[in-house]
């Protein structure tokens, strides 16, 4: 990805998100407004309202569906409930009436159906234009759209205005129809991106131009966010890094930055990388640049991995491979070795529970002692955290 910003390792692309075509087509059509889609409109305050704030004017409601507010999440249950005074039907407000009064019911309904803005709206009423329901409610009431962080997987001392992000294609199934995909929506999106520069056509499809052509040529709204996720002041200082699936992006980075540091002859402390995902065949990334940098790096960075989908084999975790090197990890440590973890909240709690059982193991210390050494470490940026999820 090339793009014309200054970052510094480790930090992260606040990628901006573009709903697709068709649920933008949805809500315009349950709203009665697919002919009017593109009509500009001037947005101006009432008093009291925070709703310019999200979009710029003069829009539209095409850009505003695309583009500002976010019409691909789920429908809170309040919202469900408000959106029942503009139903257009009997059935239709005592269904929203329902759902939003009853949590049992909100459940049910979000199990076994995919619920967006648009899609509420026609399951509830279906082939009945909402035509009591305003584009000002709407935009009074819905989130602005929020852009999602990844984490640069370059390092700016190799490549300071080229930087590359590594995305996990978000797909969830449905509850109770697992043959509908949920799909994430940045993450659709970027791939709906990449497949374009490739030329490949993919489904659903989204206007990848950008409002008025603002994205032309293959070109995201994206900004850079400072972290605290930096590698430590001087190269000779040990690190450990823990990753699981996409988690590997940040490290990515750290590690071109340590092998520049090598090739131009300064010292660089022990580095081990321990890594878990599915399958070495399937999901290892950059396998090979990584196997090529612990060559470069000459007998200072390791490599543990931990694989939890190879038949015949039992499911190991990153926080398994951890613990088949407690060992070598407390003496890492002791050597004053920097600590990350970086990926899915789930695996950052086994990952730290592993530690701490191993420190209290390894060194025979109690409860006290224990939260004594993380939080000094924690405080003194020795310990850090990228998580999400
Ligand atoms: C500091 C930080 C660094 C990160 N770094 C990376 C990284 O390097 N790589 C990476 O891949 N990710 C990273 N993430 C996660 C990333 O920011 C996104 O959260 C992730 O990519 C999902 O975004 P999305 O827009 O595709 O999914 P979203 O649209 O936000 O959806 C999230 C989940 O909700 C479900 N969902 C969406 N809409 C609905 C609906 N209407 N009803 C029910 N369920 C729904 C989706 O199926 C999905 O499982 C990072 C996060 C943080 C905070």
């Amino acid at each position: 990805m090339c793009v014309g910003l200054r970052y510094k390792t480790g930090d992260y692309l606040a990628v901006y998100p573009i709903a697709p075509d068709d649920e933008v087509d949805r809500l315009l059509s349950a709203l009665g407004w697919q002919g009017k889609a593109s009509v500009p409109l001037l947005i101006s305050a009432l008093e009291g309202c925070v709703a310019v704030s999200k979009v710029p004017s003069p829009t539209s409601a095409n850009a505003i569906f695309r583009y500002y507010v976010d019409i691909c999440g789920p429908v809170a249950r309040d919202s469900v409930k408000d959106l029942a005074q503009f139903a257009p039907t009997p059935d239709a407000r005592n269904l929203l009436l329902t759902l939003g009064k009853n949590k049992d019911a909100y459940h049910a309904f979000t199990n076994k159906n995919y619920v967006t803005l648009g899609r509420l709206l026609s399951l509830a009423a279906p082939g009945v234009v909402w035509k009591d329901l305003p584009l000002s409610y709407l935009l009074e009431t819905m989130p602005a759209t929020q852009p999602r962080c990844y984490s640069i997987a370059s390092s700016s001392i190799i490549s300071a205005r080229r930087l590359a992000i590594t995305v996990g294609v978000e797909k969830r199934p449905l509850v109770e129809e697992p043959s509908t995909e949920i799909k994430g929506l940045t993450t659709n999106y970027l791939l709906a991106l990449a497949n374009s520069v490739q030329k490949i056509g993919v489904v659903p499809s989204y206007q990848l131009s950008g409002p008025a052509g603002a994205l032309e040529g293959h070109k995201i709204y994206a900004a850079i966010r400072r972290s605290k996720f930096k590698l430590p002041t001087l190269p000779i200082t040990p690190i450990i890094m823990i990753a699981a699936g996409t988690g590997m992006a940040a490290f990515r980075g750290f590690i071109q930055e340590r092998a520049r540091l090598k090739s131009i002859g300064k010292p660089v402390g022990p580095m081990v990388l321990f890594f878990g995902c599915r399958n070495p065949e399937e999901d290892y990334l950059y396998r090979q640049e990584l196997e090529e940098a612990r060559d470069e790096l000459g007998g200072v960075f390791e490599i543990v991995t931990a694989f939890s989908r190879v038949s015949e084999h039992e499911r190991q975790y990153v926080q398994d491979a951890i613990r088949r090197k407690a060992k070598e990890f407390c003496e890492l440590l002791d050597q004053d070795a920097s600590l990350y973890i970086c990926g899915r909240a789930s695996m950052a709690r086994e990952v730290s529970k592993t530690i701490r059982d191993g420190l209290v193991a390894q060194k025979g210390w109690d409860q006290a002692q224990l939260r004594r050494w993380t939080d000094s470490m924690k405080r003194g940026n020795k310990w850090l955290e990228d998580v999400w999820g």
